[in-house]
């Protein structure tokens, strides 16, 4: 009962820059979040107190991070007033908005503030979006961190980045659409996704090499790592199974079985 009670207590702002600290984020750096706030709450000050508590650890040298993609395929993006993915949760939605906060200027966005922010946010249309020139590689050549509160693997994009790298021999047909001259036009491309739940493989890999801080923020469970470390673990398990982020077949997940034919047509599969 009293556990119940605990759990629901508002925590100051005060108190989430100290749990930031202890988990290890660094004053000065790059730090990407992925968040659910439902995880995360109470917190005073709501999702604008939590994102004020982690600019109050990276200090005005550090840079926040956060995806900001838009989750419609037919409708070209307008960085000024497309909403963030319903997927990506309140804070995400939030921080774009705020003062001083740049986003990129294409539906695969990322939002960031701080020093490194236009470096960040400035890659023209990725294509995956995941690539070494989009918003995540930027993240990992600044060798920033990546904070997942409240969130597993699952929603770490990084190991989308590390697939790329690692050249996985899955793609699936997507779209986007673009303004050209004013008209809607419609972009094709094919991309390394799949349901992505076989990411949840990296918690071992980093707990293994003592590569991951765990700890409470808020009253969710996060996890914290650098960009570099995830994609250096993701990679080495990847040169020896390039599927392994895959569920086996015919185990009823149609996205991964999707990613896996793509593979046979291709006539990659020994
Ligand atoms: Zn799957």
């Amino acid at each position: 009962m009293s556990d119940n009670l605990n759990r629901h207590e508002e925590l100051t702002k005060a108190e989430v820059t100290r749990q930031l600290q202890t988990l290890g984020v660094e004053k000065g750096g790059v730090l990407l979040v992925h968040t659910s706030f439902r995880a995360v709450r109470p917190v005073e000050g709501g999702p604008e107190g939590l994102i004020e508590a982690i600019h109050d650890v990276l200090g005005p040298e550090g840079t926040l991070v956060m995806p900001s993609w838009s989750e419609n395929d037919e409708i070209p993006f307008n960085p000024l007033t497309t909403p963030a993915s319903p997927d990506l949760g309140v804070v995400a939605d939030l921080f774009w908005r705020l003062p001083g906060v740049l986003r990129s200027d294409h539906c695969f966005a990322f939002a960031a503030a701080g020093p490194e922010a236009l470096h960040i946010v400035s890659d023209e249309l990725p294509l995956p979006p995941h690539i070494p020139e989009s918003p995540v590689g930027r993240v990992y050549e600044l060798d920033g961190q990546v904070l997942l509160l409240g969130v597993g693997h699952e929603a770490d994009t990084t190991l989308h980045l590390a697939e790329i790298i690692a050249d996985v021999p899955y793609h699936v047909p997507r779209h986007c659409t673009v303004l050209q001259d004013g008209k809607p036009v419609r972009v094709d491309y094919d991309e390394n996704d799949h349901c992505c739940e076989c990411f949840k493989l990296a918690d071992d890999w980093l707990r293994g090499r003592c590569l991951q801080s765990e700890g409470c923020v808020g009253h969710a469970y996060s996890r914290l790592a650098r960009s570099r470390d995830i994609v250096k673990v993701a990679l080495e398990y990847l040169a020896k199974d390039p599927l392994l982020f895959l569920h086996p077949p015919d185990s009823g997940c149609e996205d991964c079985d999707e990613a896996r034919k793509s593979v046979e047509s291709d006539g990659n599969l020994s």
